[in-house]
């Protein structure tokens, strides 16, 4: 499966503050949308449902005319012949998306069909597939290497690297100790080999986390020729052969150690977090009121989020400064912006200052702040 989202994307989203944006979500989840003609009656329903939203009379002149040029667009990218279905579980359409165009992203997982309408975009059913980090998988043997670039929700084939190695070719069962050693020679040049395209691709950000996979007698040797920087990237090894092996077979495979990253990472966060509440002067803020002021004050290094948490909530369109029930920004005086979730408010303002957004699945450490807090700068 694809995934076009990730922070950066929804860090482009968030800055979006020139008018109005439409956010479309469609799902194209098999079981609901089976066929190409039932995909196009939904891609309709939703045209049509953008449609009203913009000629509802909510937006001015210059607004409407700008959204119904945007939504003319929007419907040539799903035309049968152009709509980026392939691999997709998904789209979300966010018009305009950065820079004024019209931005189609896909995504792994089926969503609930949608439109919205409103004065940013709607990129809460989102979130939870942003935090994808990049990991390579290497399938290695005596002589052969296979690497794999994606995360959990897909893993595609990315190169392949041969060494000739001399031993493979040996007829009959006679070799001198000379010659088996000239073969282990062979192998570790090819170790050489692959150390070396692990280390260009990490240096080239293709990963930030390794799976490796390899027989049990060749691990150490491997390990070994890594890099000191690769080998701190090592979250893993798993059983695979290196031949005949799908993507599909390779996704499954790494799962359950980047799974295993995952709820690492997210225990640390969650600890630094407590610690941070916990401490005197630590840099830790509990519960929504404080974390709305922490992020209005631009302090926020990572915002720790329940995934189901929802509030309603005020944001100023002046400066931004969110809060929970004001009329007016304490900042600057600007009537404030109501808004059926200061959530999704939350996050655009956390990565507007290039915070990360971290959403742990239940936690006693995340109840005891309230489902929402923040590890801050200062
Ligand atoms: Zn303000």
């Amino acid at each position: 499966m694809v995934n076009d989202v990730s922070q950066d994307v929804l860090r482009r989203l968030a800055a979006h503050r020139n008018g109005a944006v439409l956010s479309l979500f469609l799902d194209l989840d098999p079981s609901k949308v089976p066929t190409a003609p039932a995909r196009q009656s939904a891609v309709d329903a939703m045209l049509h449902e953008a449609r009203r939203a913009v000629d509802g009379g909510k937006l001015e002149h210059d607004e409407q005319a700008r959204m119904r040029a945007a939504l003319q667009e929007i419907e040539g990218r799903l035309e049968p012949a152009a709509i980026p279905v392939e691999g997709a579980r998904a789209l979300a359409i966010f018009a305009p998306g950065p820079n004024d165009t019209v931005e189609v992203l896909r995504l792994p997982t089926p969503i609930d069909g949608q439109v919205v309408l409103d004065v940013s975009a709607h990129v809460e059913p989102l979130l939870h597939l942003a935090d994808r980090a990049r990991w390579c998988v290497a399938l290695v043997d005596r002589s052969h290497a296979s690497f794999h670039l994606g995360n959990e929700d897909a893993m595609p084939l990315s190169g392949t690297l041969d060494d000739d190695v001399r031993g493979q070719h040996r007829q009959g069962g006679w070799s001198s100790p000379r010659y088996e050693r000239s073969i282990e020679q062979d192998v570790l040049v090819h170790f050489d080999h692959v150390a070396d395209a692990l280390a260009r691709q990490l240096r080239d950000g293709s990963y930030e986390h390794l799976v490796l996979a390899g027989q049990q007698t060749l691990r150490s040797e491997l390990e070994g020729k890594l890099e000191h920087d690769v080998r701190a990237r090592l979250e893993g090894w798993v059983d695979l052969d290196l031949s005949g092996t799908s993507a599909e077979a390779v996704r499954a495979a790494a799962a359950p150690v980047i799974a295993q990253w995952r709820a690492r990472c997210e225990q640390d966060v969650l600890a630094r977090l407590t610690q941070g509440v916990g401490t005197p002067g630590g840099h830790g803020v509990a519960g929504l009121r404080s974390t709305l002021a922490a992020l209005s004050d631009r302090r926020v290094a990572t915002l720790v989020v329940g995934k189901a948490l929802t509030s309603p909530g005020s944001r100023c369109p002046a400066c931004g400064l969110l809060g929970l029930h004001l009329a007016e920004c304490p900042a600057d005086g600007a009537e404030m912006e109501q808004l059926d979730s200061i959530i999704e408010a939350a996050v655009g303002l956390a990565y507007e200052q290039s915070a990360e957004v971290v959403l742990p699945g239940p936690a006693p450490e995340l109840e005891a702040v309230e489902g929402i807090g923040a590890i801050t700068r200062f």
